[in-house]
């Protein structure tokens, strides 16, 4: 099914949902019937959500064996991943943590029952040793006992551990590592069936919601959209262009015009991956990046750089823990912090790629999962400019690599005509 059917049937689902719930809400068979839409729809996710983080991030350290020679290379750029997109994380916990004019209005329900496993850190936990203890708790588990549990943190911990002494012991050319893609692309296509529930999914959810979805909570989502574009322009504006002036020598004016392309085609087809192409051909034509790091960074960036996706990762979660009125001590917020930006490394870059991995960063810290339904009523149009700000981070992280590795970037070939 294409992108725009999927958005299309989304709102149809939601309006629907609305709908009923409005008309017949209460009605014992109907209420049944949305009851089995939310299960199928979340309850598939949850069954696939474990493999998913397993397999795609060890299968995602294992295609880095490529790269082992350009380790000056592969060096700078992780770093300026992490750090952008570290940095994009804090922008936005900052601001939501400071901006929040959704908290005038109540929440919208008292807190949901934790489920064991989940409760990753809890308010009384406040001291540091307490808070390191708790997580390295969750952290080194079994890999059984992650997956049975869907302790995310304990699934992370194991795909990286395994996947780097994967990377260091076998062949490239093992069959352990083909076996390991093979069974992430099958992984990848259950998540992309149950994604087709999610129209139902929706549905049952708002049908759900309706008594509760009134207009101080629309209000609530518009303004926490508000604040979102806001925090994501900031980066993406000021931030990363600065950036790109300190340590790739360029211009905001010649990068702006430079890289308008590769933007537009990420605002309109929100997906990072879709736009690689395009911005190659701009990092190469226009930024006068080499082609080794153009081929280096740039695919590696739109499936591992999303500085727009981890900054609205740890913003929504804020946001929802007020709406379903989930305590977040500032110990919380710092996990908040670490699984933004990892479920933002391993989410595809494809259109609402993120909302598999923002139910890591719910789960760990209690939220519960129906939240996802508020979510995806506001997550296409801020999808597109999250997206914008990912490639644009891929793209400035090229212009710095090259200048770092080989020296100031060649004027764009485009701009020598
Ligand atoms: N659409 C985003 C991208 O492709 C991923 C996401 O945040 O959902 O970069």
């Amino acid at each position: 099914m294409s992108q725009k059917w999927l958005t299309l049937l989304l709102l149809f689902g939601a309006a629907l949902g609305w709908l009923l719930g409005h008309l017949f809400g209460g009605t014992a068979w109907l209420d049944t019937v949305m009851q089995m839409a939310r299960t199928a729809f979340l309850d598939g996710l949850k069954l696939v959500i474990g493999p998913l983080i397993l397999l795609s991030l060890i299968s995602g350290i294992l295609r880095l064996s490529a790269t082992r020679e350009m380790n000056r290379m592969g060096g700078y750029t992780l770093t300026y991943f992490l750090s952008t997109t570290a940095l994009a994380t804090c922008i936005g916990l900052f601001i939501v943590t400071s901006v929040h004019p959704w908290t005038d209005s109540p929440p919208i329900s008292d807190p949901p029952p934790l489920a064991p496993g989940i409760t990753l850190i809890s308010p009384e936990d406040a001291g540091l040793g307490a808070l390191f203890t708790g997580i390295l708790k969750q952290m080194l588990v079994n890999p059984v006992a992650a997956l049975a549990n869907l302790n995310i943190l304990g699934l992370v911990t194991n795909a990286v551990i395994f996947g780097l002494a994967a990377l260091f012991v076998l062949p490239k050319e093992s069959p352990v590592i083909t076996a390991i893609h093979d069974l992430t692309a099958v992984v990848y296509r259950i998540t992309g069936w149950f994604v087709m529930l999610a129209p139902l999914g929706v549905m049952g959810i708002v049908y759900n919601f309706v008594g509760a979805l009134h207009t101080t909570l629309l209000n609530q989502l518009f303004q926490f959209a508000l604040v979102v574009v806001a925090a994501t322009l900031l980066h993406g504006v000021v931030i990363l262009p600065a950036l790109a002036w300190w340590l790739g020598g360029i211009t905001p004016l010649r990068l702006f015009s430079a890289i308008g392309q590769p933007l537009f085609v990420a605002l309109t087809t929100s997906s990072s991956a879709a736009t690689l192409p395009v911005s190659m051909r701009a990092a190469e034509l226009r930024l006068g990046v080499s082609r080794p790091t153009a081929s280096f960074v740039l695919p590696l960036g739109a499936t591992i750089n999303m500085d727009g996706t981890a900054l609205f990762e740890g913003m929504a979660a804020v946001f929802l823990a007020y709406l379903f009125n989930v305590p977040l001590s500032d110990a919380a917020i710092i996990a908040v912090f670490f699984i933004a930006m990892i479920s933002a490394i391993g989410a595809p870059g494809i259109p609402s790629g993120s909302m598999a991995a923002m139910q890591m960063v719910m789960l760990a810290v209690g939220i519960p999962l129906e939240a996802i339904g508020l979510l995806l009523l506001i997550e296409r149009p801020l999808d597109t400019i999250r997206t914008a700000v990912n490639v644009q981070g891929d793209l400035i992280g090229s212009v710095i690599v090259e200048r770092l590795i080989f020296g100031k970037p060649n004027p764009g070939k485009e701009d020598l005509i």
